[in-house]
C-alpha cells in the first residue's frame, strides 16, 4: 500500500514529516508523498530523513489551492504536484506569495467575523493554535468553537466552514494567487506530475466534462482513492458511504479513458485534527508507484 497525499505541522498536519515517515513505517507502506498546503518547506527534512529508510519511497509534493473561478466552476479546487523539484526558484518564490496572500486572507476572515458578524475572534489566536507557518480554515472554525458556544449552537462545522469559504458571509478573497493553468504550468516548470486532488468533492455541474476540461488544461494525473467518507463535504452526512463507493470507481474509468497517471491519498492531517483517518487509509495500490518512481 502506498498513500500520496500527508500533510505535515509544515502545514496545517499534526505531524512532522520524520513523524510521517515513522508511521508509515510502521504501517509498513511502500511509498509516501508529503503534499503540504502551499508550500515545500518541509520537503528537505522529508527526504532527508526517509533517505535512508529501505522499505519506503518517499516522494516529494504539495497542494497548491487555486484561484476561485466561480465563471468556470473552479472552487476550492487543488492541484497536488507530485516529484516536484523543491529547489526550483520559481517554485520557491510563487509559493511565498501565495502564502502571504493565503494569511493575509486568513487575517480578513477574522476581522470580519469580529466586527461585522460579532464573533469573539482574533487573527493572534488562531495563528497561536496553528503548529507552522500556514494557518487554515480549521483554525478558524476551532476558535470560532472555543470562543463562542452561542453563537455556533445548532450549526454544525459544515455550516462553520461554509460562513468562511467562498460565497459565506465572512469570505474574503486572496489577493494573490495562481489561476487553474498557472498552476499546472508551476508544477511541470518544478519537473512535477500535475494532479487533481479529490475531485469527488468539487460542486460542478457535469463531473465527467470537469475532467475533460481538467485534461484540456494540462492535468496529467487524477486521485482515484481517496477518504471521502471522513472529508468535507460528505463527513457526517447520508451521502458518506455513497461517495465512498462511487467516486473511486468513477475516476477510475476517466482516469482510463483520459489515459491520466493514476493517484490517490488519504489527505492525513494527523490525530487530532481529524482523528477517524489515518496514514494509509485509503489503500492505494502500489502499482500506481510506476509512474512516480
Ligand atoms: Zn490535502
Amino acid at each position: 500500500m502506498i498513500d500520496l497525499h500527508l500533510h505535515s505541522t509544515f502545514s496545517d498536519g499534526m505531524d512532522t514529516p520524520s513523524q510521517l515517515i515513522d508511521k508509515a513505517l510502521k504501517l509498513n507502506l511502500r511509498a509516501i508523498a508529503l503534499t503540504d498546503h502551499d508550500t515545500i518547506d518541509g520537503v528537505d527534512e522529508f527526504l532527508s530523513y526517509g533517505e535512508d529508510k529501505e522499505k519506503l519511497i518517499v516522494i516529494p509534493g504539495t497542494e497548491l489551492s487555486i484561484r476561485h473561478e466561480p465563471e468556470r466552476e473552479i472552487e476550492d479546487v487543488h492541484i497536488i504536484g507530485l516529484n516536484i523539484d523543491h529547489n526550483s526558484s520559481k517554485l520557491i518564490t510563487t509559493l511565498n506569495k501565495q502564502i502571504e496572500g493565503r494569511l493575509n486572507q486568513k487575517k480578513q476572515i477574522c476581522n470580519r467575523l469580529r466586527e461585522e458578524l460579532g464573533y469573539d475572534i482574533t487573527y493572534e489566536e488562531v495563528k497561536s493554535i496553528a503548529s507552522n507557518t500556514i494557518v487554515g480554515r480549521p483554525h478558524i472554525v476551532k476558535i470560532m468553537e472555543k470562543n463562542n458556544p452561542d453563537k455556533v449552537e445548532g450549526k454544525t462545522k459544515n455550516e462553520l466552514f461554509k460562513m468562511i469559504s467562498l460565497g459565506g458571509s465572512a469570505y474574503v478573497d486572496r489577493e494573490f494567487e495562481l489561476n487553474f493553468e498557472e498552476s499546472i504550468q508551476l508544477i511541470d516548470e518544478s519537473n512535477g506530475i500535475p494532479i487533481l486532488a479529490h475531485p469527488g468533492i468539487y460542486d460542478v455541474s457535469n463531473r465527467a466534462k470537469f475532467i475533460e476540461f481538467c485534461v484540456k488544461a494540462g492535468i496529467k494525473g487524477i486521485e482515484i482513492e481517496y477518504t471521502y467518507a471522513e472529508n468535507r463535504p460528505y463527513i457526517n452526512t447520508d451521502k458518506a458511504q455513497w461517495a465512498q463507493d462511487y467516486f473511486p470507481n468513477f475516476y477510475r474509468k476517466q482516469a482510463e479513458k483520459f489515459n491520466l497517471i493514476r493517484s490517490g491519498g488519504s489527505d492525513y492531517h494527523g490525530k487530532g485534527s481529524n482523528k477517524i483517518i489515518n496514514i494509509g487509509d485509503s489503500s492505494v495500490p502500489n502499482e500506481y508507484l510506476k509512474d512516480f518512481i
